[in-house]
């Protein structure tokens, strides 16, 4: 019976979606190339600096996994931002990424704490699943700081919450480089934390500080399902809540997706 509704649920959720369609390909970078050759004159810029000790396999691991050069390419071919921001995998005791003065800093240590945690937690079926988990929260971190950043060098005010306003263009992102599953995944993994965790994980450094709540990750899965859009679409038909109306879900998505565009304005390609 479940299987009917959630059926006829998706059947129906692209009528809702499609009403306001001329603002939904607003924010529309799909398809765009970069066709500048140098480095001269990049918005992003991707560093793994040198990884020691019990930092060298998350150093392997993450640059094996070829995902944020090609997040680089995708950032690059959308903005054109006045001075550029940096995104550097680091070496430091912290556990916790973060954004300041045009760098975008991820630890090594963030990434190790992460996968030690999936292990012991149990996440996933195979070893494949907690790495692929991991990287994909990495890459969550990434957008949030990186969100950070772009409004910084663009000088954009806040008007609201500053960490609500960031999540939402770090779904807006995320969903539009077609990868629903980086949002999906960090919620999935910090709900598993805060089932499990006491005060002192990196989810309260990095999460806590933030105020995140309940609230904040039901937020970040709404915009998912509102987005509507992608490959992973068919994943609402999964994580989704039967019977739970979508509409809202829809017109936020848009609103930000069009909301965004505007703010952005000749810093989009
Ligand atoms: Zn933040």
């Amino acid at each position: 019976m479940s299987v009917i509704i959630v059926f006829i649920l998706y059947l129906f959720l692209p009528v809702i979606c499609d009403q306001d369609s001329n603002t939904s390909k607003i924010f529309d970078f799909e398809h765009k190339q970069d066709e500048r050759s140098d480095n001269s004159n990049r918005s992003f810029k991707l560093v793994y600096e040198k990884a020691i000790g019990n930092d060298i396999p998350a150093y392997e691991m993450i640059k094996g996994s070829k995902k944020f050069e090609a997040l680089i390419r995708n950032l690059e071919s959308t903005f054109q931002l006045p001075s550029q921001i940096t995104i550097k995998f680091k070496s430091i005791e912290s556990l916790s990424p973060m954004y300041e003065n045009g760098q975008v800093i991820i630890p090594y240590n963030f990434f190790n704490y992460y996968l030690n945690f999936v292990i012991a937690s149990g996440y996933g079926k195979t070893g494949a699943d907690k790495l692929s988990a991991v990287v994909n929260l990495t890459q969550f971190a990434l957008f949030h700081e990186l969100s950070h950043g772009i409004i910084e060098v663009l000088d954009i005010p806040f008007l609201g919450k500053e960490e609500h306003v960031v999540d939402g263009l770090t779904v807006l992102l995320a969903t539009r480089f077609d990868i629903d599953v980086v949002p999906l995944t960090a919620v999935e993994i910090f709900e598993l934390e805060a089932k499990v965790s006491d005060n002192t994980t990196a989810s309260q450094m990095f999460w806590g500080k933030h105020s995140i709540s309940k609230d904040r990750m039901d937020d970040i899965l709404c915009l998912v399902q509102g987005s509507n859009e992608g490959p992973n679409k068919n994943l609402f038909a999964d994580v989704n809540a039967v019977g739970v109306d979508k509409s809202p879900c829809c017109k936020e998505y848009e609103r930000i997706n069009e909301n965004w565009s505007r703010v952005f304005g000749s810093a989009l390609k």
